[in-house]
């Protein structure tokens, strides 16, 4: 399965979980894997309550899933 955002190949999470992540808002469909969940679906989400630069740190400093 490939990233819908990088179109790399989604690895699985230490967790065992291989089905990447919901890419929405970004794309609707597909999914997402974990380097752009973190640098760029979560920051989008958050980027409406703050700027994309202060929502990147956060997820950084937080480990926001
Ligand atoms: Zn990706």
């Amino acid at each position: 399965m490939n990233c819908v955002i990088c179109s790399s190949d989604i690895l699985p999470q230490s967790n065992g979980w291989d089905k990447g992540h919901n890419p929405s808002p970004i794309k609707e469909d597909g999914r997402c894997c974990e380097e752009c969940n973190s640098t760029v679906v979560i920051p989008t989400r958050l980027s409406k309550f703050m700027s994309i630069e202060e929502a990147r740190e956060l997820v950084k400093e937080n480990n926001i899933e």
